[in-house]
Formats: structure tokens, C-alpha cells, sequence
């Protein structure tokens, strides 16, 4: 780690953060960076000199221990504090993530908009602005190298980079598991089936395309080219998603080819983050018809991995009128084996989402219950269950969100599973 006092900045190059996630109530910065340090912002940059986070210094930033990150998409989160207790108790994190697109959140006081977050978001284009002034006249080759690629990766070359991260795996990631929280959703995307197999009435998230997967040499097209768009900043990761909506129905072939490559290919053995985890989706029938070899082959795999199911409800009625097309044994059904690869498999955990809102069936909540806890002896600390909120007109207000965070903790002090919110985020 070197540090140059520059005019009125200081640059500090290769910060080492740490190597493992961890749920933890104050800011931490995993991996490798460099930053820029003003007297109002300090600014950090992955290893390609993209922007990544920007922390406020001073009385007009809401908050010591708040941050904001922007994705590879090139979205900016803003991650609140909040009161850490009930945050973590909704959430399994210890910070809440404001997103700067619309999602499914039902927690308010959006900060974006607010001074303090424009003006941070605003002021690595004008420290910017300041390096190119000084480039000239820097020596240090190392960080004139740095200096040059910050100046490089403008906000028109960063929104050019996201179009083409989506044009390399062919498609936008709309929505990325609720596991992948456990590595702050900092995961490399590598879409093995596009699509799904219900195409639900309710689900906002869905592309409309029928189940596809994708052939080999274009899971494997993808891993190439992903490992150059991701160049130096390759060794920050430890995580891959399997996309999109249904990977599981994929099959154990497609999934092995896609898991091994990515892993093989983008080194993530010599990865700076400790662990490898792999994050997919899979549907009601993927769980119910995978064959045992696929589950045994996940295992031994040199990840970790977590498959996200959406069953949405136990109840017939609900289930019709979210337009899914599953009949509720189907259900029942996948959610046996679900308790039954969680147990058996060590390094696999399936997770369930189910939906949660305002209007529902009478029947839903009493039949989350049904699987949630009467169906269990014990409280089990694997297979969480995400309760996804329905955010349809009735729901914008913040009484109609007060009252759902009450009913929310009430199903979850009953559950026998983990259970938490699930907040839809992008890449
Ligand atoms: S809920 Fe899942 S299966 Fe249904 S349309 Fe959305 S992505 Fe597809």
C-alpha cells in the first residue's frame, strides 16, 4: 500500500480489505482498491480504475457508517444503517441496501434525491476533472497508471461498459438471487438458460420467453469473454450466478460445463476473497425432476451453493390468483425435497421464496405456516425462506408498509426456517 498527498487529495493505491464476507454493523471494504481522499468524500476504485464506492466525510453526509456502491450494471445502491437490529432481523444484514431503480422495497426514505448523496455521486466526476489537471506533471508510474485509468473510465464509458456486459451473456439480469446478499451480490453472471417454464401473471421480473437453455459453446463463449471484461478486477471475485430464472432446469451437463469452466477459467482459486459460492435459481418442477446425480455433482463442486426456489404460495387460491401455473402438491412436493437436500447435502443449501403483501388470500399466510413450522419438529438454520413483497398500488404508503414489517415478524418468530425479506436487486 503506497500513499501520495497531491494537492489537496490523497491517493492511496492497493488497499488490501478483507478476504471473507461477514455480517457485520460498520462499513468494510472487501478485496483489493485504491482511493481518492478529499476533505468532504473519500472514493474507492476496483482494479480497473472503474467507481466503485464513495463514503461522505462530514456533518452534511447522513451517516458515518453509510455508503454508496455502484454495480457493474452501473446502478448506484445506497447502503443505510438503519437501526442495525431491526435491519438485520428483515434482512440477515446489518445495513439496508437503497437501490436507485424502482424494486419491491418496503422500507422508506429513499435517499437518493437527498443533497448529500448528489453531490457525492457527482464529486468523482469533478476529482476527475482535477487528476487530468495533474497527470502531467505525476511520476510514480504506478499511480500515474491509476491516475490514467480513473480519468479513463468516464460515466459515459462506464454506461458503455455495463450495455456491454449485458450484450456478452446476451440479456439483462433482472433479478439476482436473494442468497447472493452473502457476497453483497458481487457475482460474475453466466447465463446457462434464458426464460422460464410458467411465465407467471404476477411476476415482474420475467423476460416472457419460453425455457431455453443455452448450448455449450455459448456457456462457454460467455466464461472468455467475461474474463476479459472483467481484466484485473477478476481477483475480487469469489462468487458466479448461474442465470437466469430456471438454471436448475438446465441439467447437471450444462451446469457442470457452466460451474467447472467459470471456475477453472476466471482462477477462482487464486481469487483474493476466500471461498468460491455459486448462486442459481430453479422452479417448482426443476426441484421436483433433477436427477440425485446433479445434486451429488453440486456437492462436489469446489463451491458452495445456494439454488433459490420460487413456490410463492401453498395455497390453491393464491396460486391462481398470481396466475402461477402450479398445482399446490407440486408445491408440497418440491418444498419435501427441498428439507431433503438441505439435509442430506453439506454443500448445497436451497433456499424458498414465497410472496408476501397486503391483499392476499385469507388462505396464504396459514398455509406458509403449515410448511414453515408444523410441518418441522425443530428450528433448522438451513433453508431460508424469503418472503417476497408484492408492491402493488395499495402498498406505497408507509402505514401499509408499517403494517406488513409487523406481519412479517410475526410469521418469522413462528417460522422454523430462517426467514427474510427478499429485495429484488439487479446487475
Ligand atoms: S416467478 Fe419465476 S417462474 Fe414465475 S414468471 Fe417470474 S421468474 Fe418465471
Amino acid at each position: 500500500m503506497e500513499s501520495y498527498p497531491l494537492d489537496n487529495l490523497i491517493i492511496t493505491l492497493n488497499k488490501e480489505g478483507p478476504r471473507e464476507y461477514q455480517k457485520v454493523s460498520f462499513p468494510i471494504r472487501y478485496g483489493c482498491f485504491s482511493e481518492i481522499k478529499t476533505s468532504d468524500t473519500i472514493s474507492q476504485f476496483n482494479l480497473n480504475g472503474e467507481i466503485k464506492f464513495i463514503q461522505g466525510i462530514g456533518e452534511r453526509w447522513p451517516h458515518p457508517a453509510e455508503w454508496l456502491k455502484r454495480t457493474m450494471g452501473n446502478d448506484w445502491i445506497y447502503y443505510s444503517a438503519g437501526d442495525y437490529k431491526d435491519i438485520y432481523d428483515y434482512f440477515g444484514e446489518y445495513y439496508f441496501p437503497f437501490l436507485s431503480y424502482p424494486s419491491n422495497s418496503i422500507i422508506g426514505n429513499n435517499p437518493f434525491g437527498g443533497d448529500a448523496v448528489n453531490y457525492a455521486m457527482k464529486s468523482w466526476q469533478l476529482i476527475r476533472g482535477k487528476i487530468k489537471e495533474l497527470i502531467p506533471g505525476i511520476k510514480p508510474k504506478g499511480l500515474k497508471d491509476f491516475l490514467t485509468r480513473v480519468v479513463k473510465n468516464d460515466e459515459k464509458n462506464l454506461r458503455l461498459k455495463s450495455g456491454q456486459l449485458h450484450h456478452l451473456i446476451d440479456g439483462q439480469v433482472t433479478v439476482l438471487p436473494p442468497d447472493s446478499r452473502h457476497v453483497d451480490y458481487e457475482v460474475i453472471p453466466v447465463i446457462v438458460a434464458d426464460g422460464c417454464l410458467y411465465n407467471c401473471g404476477f411476476c415482474r421480473v420475467k423476460t416472457g420467453q419460453d425455457f431455453a437453455p443455452r448450448t455449450p459453446k455459448n456457456i462457454m463463449g460467455q466464461i472468455k469473454n467475461l474474463k476479459r471484461f472483467y481484466g484485473k478486477d477478476l481477483r475480487n471475485y469469489n462468487a458466479i450466478f448461474l442465470g437466469q430464472h430456471d438454471a436448475l432446469s438446465a441439467g447437471r451437463e450444462l451446469i457442470e460445463l457452466a460451474a467447472n469452466s467459470a471456475h477453472e477459467i476466471f482462477e477462482l482459486e487464486r481469487s483474493y476473497l476466500k471461498g468460491t459460492f455459486l448462486f442459481l435459481f430453479g422452479s417448482v418442477d426443476s426441484m421436483i425432476h433433477s436427477e440425485e446425480k446433479l445434486f451429488e455433482s453440486l456437492n462436489s463442486l469446489p463451491f458452495l451453493t445456494y439454488i433459490n426456489i420460487g413456490l410463492e404460495s401453498n395455497d390453491p387460491t393464491t396460486l391462481e390468483t398470481l396466475k402461477k401455473p402450479v398445482s399446490v402438491e407440486r408445491v408440497r412436493e418440491a418444498f419435501s425435497r427441498i428439507l431433503d437436500i438441505n439435509r442430506r447435502y453439506e454443500k448445497i443449501e436451497v433456499t424458498s421464496n414465497f410472496v408476501f403483501g397486503k391483499d392476499l388470500p385469507p388462505g396464504h399466510y396459514p398455509s406458509l405456516l403449515e410448511l414453515t413450522r408444523n410441518r418441522l419438529n425443530l428450528s433448522r438454520n438451513k433453508g431460508t425462506v424469503y418472503l417476497s413483497p408484492l408492491m402493488d398500488e395499495g402498498m406505497r404508503d408507509k402505514e401499509s408498509k408499517r403494517e406488513l414489517l409487523r406481519g412479517f415478524l410475526k410469521l418469522k418468530t413462528l417460522s422454523r426456517l430462517p426467514t427474510f425479506i427478499y429485495l429484488i436487486q439487479r446487475l
